[in-house]
C-alpha cells in the first residue's frame, strides 16, 4: 500500500518551500518498540578532526556523495537533492552527520527529509540520530531493528521498514530498495537503485578495486553472490561501496570472480583434508589482485580466515 509522508514542523516547510510528500511502499514502524531502550554512550562522539566533503556525482544532476577525504574513507554514502529535501544515505559518525546537515543547509537551503540505513553495522550508522533530530524519516530493512535495540546503539531509530523491495518516489526520482533475503554482509542489508541516474548504493557488499573487509564478519555466502547478481545486472555507471571511492559495475565482476574462487579453493582443500595451518597457504585466489587491488597485505589471510570459517560450519563430511 502507498502511504503518504509529508514534512511535519513549521521550520521544515519555512525551509523547504510548499509542502510537498513523498511516498513509500513500506510499513510504519510501531514506535512502542524503542519505548525505554537502553542507549549505549556513542564512542565516536568525539572523533570531529576529520576532514569531510560532499562531492557532485560526475553526470549525475542532484546526486553527491558524502565522505571523509582520507583513503580508504571510513564512511561514504550517496546524496540525492530535490525540491523536497535532501535524501541522504548512511552516516559516519556525529561531526560527521552534523557537518553534513549543515553542508546541505548552507548549500542548498534544505532539509534532510529522508534517510536510509544500508545495514545495522555501527560504523556506517553512528551519527544517524542527527538526521532524526532535524526531523528527516529513517528507513532501514526490517532485521536491522533487533540489532539496533539488542545492542543499544546510538542510532536513529528507523521509522519505515521493509521486507524485501520497496519503492520510494522521492521528488523526479524513483528510489529502489532491494534487501536479499539469504543475508550478505550482514542480514539487514539494503542495496538502494536510482535507475534514472543508473545509480547504486552497494555498502560493504561491492567493492572498489579492495579485497573485501577483514575475514568477512557478519557473513552469508551465497547471498552475497545472489547480491552481486543483482547488482551486475543492473549494470550501474556508478556504485557507491560506502567507503574507498566510487565503483564500477565491471567492478563487482571481478570481485564476483574472487569470490568464487576463493570459497571453490577452500571447499576443495577442506575436502583434502588439509588443516588451516597448511590449507591458506595453498590458496592461490587473489594472487592476481595483489598489485592492482587495495588490501592484499592487510585484508587477503583474513578473507581466507573468513571463507574457511564458513565453509567449516557448513560442510559435512560421509559421517
Ligand atoms: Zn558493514
Amino acid at each position: 500500500m502507498l502511504k503518504k509522508r509529508t514534512l511535519t514542523t513549521a521550520l521544515l516547510l519555512a525551509a523547504a518551500g510548499p509542502a510537498m510528500a513523498f511516498t513509500h511502499t513500506g510499513k510504519d514502524v510501531d514506535k512502542s518498540m524503542f519505548e525505554g531502550r537502553e542507549i549505549a554512550p556513542d564512542p565516536w562522539a568525539d572523533q570531529c578532526d576529520v576532514e569531510r566533503s560532499l562531492v557532485p556525482i560526475e553526470g549525475k544532476e542532484n546526486l553527491y556523495r558524502h565522505t571523509n577525504n582520507t583513503f580508504p574513507a571510513t564512511h561514504s554514502g550517496l546524496v540525492l537533492i530535490q525540491d523536497e529535501g535532501a535524501l541522504v544515505i548512511d552516516a559516519g559518525n556525529r561531526c560527521a552527520a552534523e557537518w553534513l546537515r549543515d553542508e546541505i543547509r548552507e548549500r542548498f537551503d534544505k532539509e534532510i527529509t529522508l534517510a536510509i540505513l544500508t545495514h545495522a553495522h555501527f560504523d556506517h550508522l553512528a551519527g544517524s540520530s542527527v538526521y532524526q533530530e532535524a526531523g528527516a524519516e529513517i528507513i532501514a530493512q526490517r532485521n536491522a531493528l533487533e540489532p539496533i535495540i539488542g545492542e543499544k546503539m546510538p542510532v536513529a531509530e528507523p521509522t519505515i521498514t521493509f521486507d524485501e523491495e520497496m519503492t520510494v518516489t522521492f521528488g523526479d526520482y524513483e528510489v529502489l530498495l532491494h534487501h536479499e533475503p539469504a543475508g550478505n554482509h550482514s542480514n539487514s542489508m539494503v542495496q538502494v537503485w536510482i535507475p534514472e541516474l543508473s545509480a547504486m548504493q552497494c555498502t560493504d557488499v561491492c567493492q572498489s578495486e579492495t579485497f573485501p573487509y577483514m575475514d568477512f564478519l557478519d557473513f552469508y555466502y551465497p547471498g552475497w553472490i545472489e547480491t552481486l547478481d543483482w547488482v551486475i545486472d543492473k549494470n550501474p555507471d556508478v556504485i557507491d561501496v560506502g567507503h574507498y571511492s566510487p565503483a564500477t559495475a565491471e567492478d563487482q565482476v571481478a570481485l564476483r570472480d574472487y569470490m568464487t574462487e576463493l570459497h571453490d579453493q577452500v571447499l576443495e582443500l577442506h575436502r583434502e583434508g588439509m588443516p588451516w595451518d597448511q590449507l591458506w597457504r595453498n590458496v592461490t585466489a587473489g594472487n592476481e589482485h595483489k598489485d592492482d587491488w587495495f588490501g592484499y597485505e592487510y585484508m587477503r589471510v583474513h578473507n581466507i580466515r573468513g571463507m574457511f570459517r564458513w565453509v567449516d560450519n557448513h560442510r559435512r563430511g560421509l559421517w
